[in-house]
């Protein structure tokens, strides 16, 4: 891959795709709710994106609230 840091920061984590409007992923919840919904690991310098577009926040964050029966009141 020739990425540089630049253009890798705008890269959504989940998506892949280039996006104008993205959330840091290792902000709030975001991070926690990719590993509980998407079973993958989020890990911080892990050389991956680190931020997520407002599509996929938004799917995640639908996700997350239907599957965690116990964590209700996280989503936002
Ligand atoms: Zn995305």
């Amino acid at each position: 891959m020739d990425l540089n840091i630049n253009k890798f920061s705008k890269i959504c984590r989940t998506c892949l795709i280039e996006k104008v409007n993205m959330r840091p992923i290792f902000d709030a919840y975001v991070a926690d709710m990719l590993m509980e919904c998407a079973n993958v690991q989020v890990v911080e310098n892990d050389g991956l994106p680190k931020t997520i577009c407002l599509q996929c926040l938004q799917q995640v964050n639908r996700r997350f609230c239907k599957s965690s029966s116990g964590k209700k009141g996280d989503c936002w």
